[in-house]
């Protein structure tokens, strides 16, 4: 079966074609500036021999950019499938899901009311994601849809890990509790992780990492999500490229009061200001600030290390808080952008934990690339670096939904 899975977000679409049968990628791309009035493009990349495929055009909107999709997809030139009836299902990412969903569902009139019921508690995704499904069903309908939650996998928390110590009433009047995201990553890479421990997920105790543009750790116990660092939205927790993680929530008034803000300002300010961005004042991208540590001569040098050091140190308080509950770990994982592929944060952060943990990393195997175990020697735990998958996780839900029907 091949299915098509679609991350929309407010002004961009990926996605990505997948046979199911061989778990193999038959095409990818991405549509960019949907919606803003300026030219827009679409990248798409077949898997097949034949060459990439770039657009540049305005994209009025979602229907426009499905519709171009789908055009690269059954080109002459550069599509991948003779006809849309090859494809078997489309499975969407779905940011916020709430309290009601604990796993992908088949999407019907029921599924979309409820997605656009939690959009106060995903106000930039929740909208965007529904146009990527409203359009789809549109341009393929009869094909059967699926919804993946970024929240679905963290909804075995326990209430104590997942209430905050607010007045009851706004959690039973608006819902507000942790939700956390990047579910379908932590999801993947612990299921990998288990693999590798051999298998059985009944005992295990497992620290998940995505480090990213976006980060959140996970905790978990029998494979199932015990606590998570992102909260009622992805601002909470560790600092993120441009979102200021967990901080003492006077600040916002603080900072509203003494700059003359108003409230949209001051949120805009710790979601797209703040974290390494905010510190170092040189990005928001690791690459670039890694870059600028490392150089003596760059005259942000201190500020770019300052906010290394910031970021290592909070992913480290969050592993060992989440050991610390676990009662000790089996496996600590690092995966995204930066969790993959820096070896300075899995140094650093290990380190840290070293003395109390008995935790350490094998200096020549943190520089190995793909799925990889770098556990040095003497290590209590294991440390594994795992490329995180979740359109992999997305299409696997939807063909399991498919297959049922
Ligand atoms: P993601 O959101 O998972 O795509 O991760 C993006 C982040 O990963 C960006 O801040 C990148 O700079 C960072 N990243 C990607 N490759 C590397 C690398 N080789 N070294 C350090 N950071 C990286």
């Amino acid at each position: 079966m091949k299915i098509l899975i679609i991350n929309a977000g407010s002004s961009s679409l990926k996605y990505q074609l997948m046979d199911m049968d061989t778990e193999t990628l038959i095409a990818k791309g991405i549509c960019e500036r949907i919606g803003t009035g300026e030219v827009g493009m679409l990248k798409h990349t077949p898997k097949n021999g034949k060459p990439e495929y770039m657009l540049d055009a305005v994209i009025a909107d979602h229907d426009q950019a499905i519709g171009l999709v789908l055009g690269a997809l059954v080109s002459p030139d550069h599509g991948v499938v003779s006809s849309l009836s090859e494809v078997g299902a489309v499975g969407h990412r779905v940011l916020n899901g709430g309290p009601k969903f604990e796993t992908s569902v088949l999407i019907n009139s029921d599924v979309i009311k409820s997605i656009e019921e939690f959009i106060p508690l995903g106000p930039l995704h929740n909208p965007a994601n529904l146009k990527g499904i409203e359009a789809c069903q549109k341009a393929m309908p009869g094909t059967p849809q699926v919804a993946t939650f970024d929240t679905s996998f963290h909804q075995t928390m326990p209430d104590y890990a997942y209430i905050y110590a607010i007045p009851y009433e706004y959690y039973e009047k608006y819902n507000i509790r942790r939700y956390g995201f990047h579910g379908t990553s932590h999801r993947y890479v612990s299921e990998e992780a288990v693999r590798l421990l051999g298998g059985r997920a009944a005992g295990t105790k497992i620290i998940t990492c995505h480090c990213g543009n976006g980060s959140s750790i996970a905790a978990l116990r029998d494979g199932r999500c015990v606590d998570t660092s992102m909260g009622l939205t992805p601002l909470e927790g560790v600092p993120m490229g441009t979102r200021s993680g967990s901080i003492d929530p006077a600040i916002a008034e603080f900072l509203a009061n003494s700059e003359g803000l108003t409230r949209k300002e001051t949120y805009d300010i710790l979601n797209k200001k703040s974290g390494v961005l905010g510190v170092s004042g040189v990005s928001s991208d690791f690459r670039s600030i890694e870059a600028a540590a490392a150089d003596a001569a760059h005259p942000l040098q201190r500020r770019a290390q300052l906010a290394l050091d910031i970021f290592y140190y909070d992913v480290a308080k969050y592993v060992a808080a989440y050991a610390g509950i676990l009662g000790g770990a089996d496996a600590i994982v690092f995966t995204a952008g930066l969790g993959e592929n820096s070896p300075e944060l899995r140094e650093a952060v290990i380190g840290k934990l070293s003395a109390a943990f008995g935790v350490y990393v094998d200096p020549q195997k943190n520089f190995t690339r793909g799925t990889v175990d770098i556990t040095g020697d003497a290590s209590k735990t294991k440390v594994f670096v795992i490329p995180t998958n979740e359109e992999l996780v997305i299409a696997r839900d939807t063909k399991e939904i498919v297959e049922k029907l």
